[in-house]
């Protein structure tokens, strides 16, 4: 499926592999070896305007399409993930440093995604209105038209299937614009897929790009609605720019999740949560664990195994090594996480384990008693890096919890669960996780955060689906007219 003599150097586009306008590529490199992998094709803002073009024309037939031949569609590509299970995982080990293990999660979530959309094209596409007039009034959902789709690297094949799928399966037409760091496992194999699966030409189009296209997608006229997950501040800039041309962006952001573990916690399967919260996939996932906060009568022990198990877990090359972490996506990563972390260690915090690399392999680290102005506390560190605080009370353990701007995720650790969800009911939090840590993901559920995290939109499941992919429209019909005054 993944033959490099079909998309190597090429973009997807009007239903074709072609060479960018310009004809530039990327070099995909593998990040744990710095071994070139391939090329993929590098998309302009030119291509764009093609794509949207093409897509709008597609986009009409495709929505005529019966609704059983679209869901059949969305069946079949949920199907061939698991018989391409070697070739995408491999591709993911290998581009994007997950290990094993992550690539099979991010598989079965592609395949989940699909069959979630199957159930879209024959949802109930309306309500009958009450209406004081003889007449039938309707509001119906109608495609949105063309949705821009622009992702990040760090889970490449959810971050675009959960968007792209629905989209699709509600009968628009979608330009996918993935970082151009993971465009095969976030772009090609979406597509190749989706061309397998029988989806009419020129209804999915891939331009792997830059900021650049990512704005050109934002602004051109034909794209209605725009589905960005990435950083806060690029966030911002999707959001205004998509505000002046007066359509929707759905905005999945930055994350920085408290952990909090209150007193009556059992101290070994919090440190067995939050280990894993904060270090799966070196810590570059939005929900990761960034802020631990932990009540005193169990924060000596917290910290020290916690520190323990950072120590002991294996890092290097997922592809060859049975490791727990694999490689920092590039330098530049790499660079600002140690950053944060000195920066951290000068403000005063006290360095436990890890906080240093070899290459883009970067130790899983814990800061004990960091300051609340400490940089890898107080911001998005996406990097394998615990910053651990105490708490006496639960008033103080919600005044940490609440400080700062981002709301995506919440983990708390207790025996009693009721009072766990009462505690979460003061802390503003788009996801909670009661007995769990902040990493979780599933394809019928809601998944969106508050304050600078998102907009407040949301991804999963039909009802937040058919929100972010459709129109409403209100239609009335009447046998006769009626008569007016004049
Ligand atoms: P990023 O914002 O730099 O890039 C994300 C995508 O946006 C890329 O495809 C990039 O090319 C594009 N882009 C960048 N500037 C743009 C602009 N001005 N206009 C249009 N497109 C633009 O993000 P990153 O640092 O590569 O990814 C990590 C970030 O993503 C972290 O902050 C993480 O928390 C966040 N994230 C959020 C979620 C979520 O669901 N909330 C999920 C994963 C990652």
């Amino acid at each position: 499926m993944l033959d490099t003599s079909v998309w190597s150097g090429r973009i997807s586009l009007g239903g074709d592999w072609v060479e960018a306008s310009g004809g530039a590529t990327y070099t995909v490199v593998e990040p744990a070896t710095g071994e070139s992998l391939g090329q993929v094709g590098k998309a302009s803002p030119d291509d764009v305007r093609r794509a949207a073009q093409h897509a709008t024309e597609a986009q009409r037939s495709w929505a005529a399409t019966p609704h059983s031949e679209r869901a059949a569609v969305l069946r079949r590509a949920g199907d061939l993930w698991h018989a391409h299970a070697e070739e995408v995982m491999g591709w993911n080990v290998r581009e994007v440093g997950a290990v094993p293990g992550m690539a099979g999660f991010s598989l079965d979530v592609a395949a989940a995604e699909c069959f979630e959309a199957a159930a879209l094209p024959s949802y109930a596409a309306g309500k009958v209105l009450a209406t004081d007039q003889p007449r039938l009034s309707i509001s119906q959902r109608v495609p949105a038209g063309v949705v821009g789709v622009i992702s990040p690297f760090n889970v490449p094949l959810i971050l675009s299937i959960r968007a792209v799928a629905p989209a699709l399966a509600l009968g628009n037409a979608v330009i996918l614009k993935p970082d151009p760091r993971s465009a095969v496992t976030g772009g090609v194999t979406i597509v190749r897929i989706f061309e397998e699966a029988g989806l009419p030409a020129g209804v999915l189009q891939l331009l792997p790009g830059g900021a650049e296209v990512g704005e050109a997608l934002t602004t051109d006229p034909d794209v209605r609605v725009i589905a960005f997950t990435g950083s806060t501040p690029a966030g911002r800039k999707v959001g205004e720019a998509a505000g002046r041309h007066l359509k929707r962006a759905h905005l999945e952001l930055g994350g920085n999740s408290a952990f909090l573990v209150l007193e009556d916690a059992d101290v070994d399967q919090a440190v067995n949560l939050a280990a894993w919260g904060a270090f799966f996939h070196q810590g570059q996932i939005c929900m990761t664990v960034g802020r631990h906060l932990v009540h005193d009568s169990l924060y000596d022990a917290y910290v020290e195994k916690l520190a323990a198990k950072a120590d002991q877990l294996p890092v290097g090359n997922p592809a060859t090594d049975d490791v727990a972490l694999g490689p920092i996506i590039d330098e530049a990563q790499r660079d600002k996480i140690h950053a944060l972390v000195t920066g951290s260690q000068q403000a005063g915090a006290r360095l436990v384990a890890g906080g240093t690399y070899d290459g883009l392999f970067y130790r899983p680290t814990v800061l004990a008693d960091s300051p609340v102005d400490a940089p890898a506390y107080a911001e998005e560190v996406f990097g394998p890096v615990a910053s651990v605080v105490r708490f006496s009370d639960l008033d103080e353990a919600v005044k940490l919890a609440t400080a700062g701007d981002y709301g995506l995720s919440l983990g708390i650790v207790t025996r009693d669960a009721m009072r766990g969800l009462e505690l979460a009911a003061r802390i503003p939090s788009g996801i909670v996780h009661v007995n769990d840590q902040t990493v979780n993901d599933e394809a019928n559920a809601p998944f969106g955060g508050l304050g600078v995290s998102g907009t407040g939109s949301r991804h999963g499941g039909a009802e937040a689906n058919i929100d972010a992919f459709t129109e409403t429209r209100w239609i009335t019909l009447r046998s006769e007219p009626p008569t007016f005054p004049f």
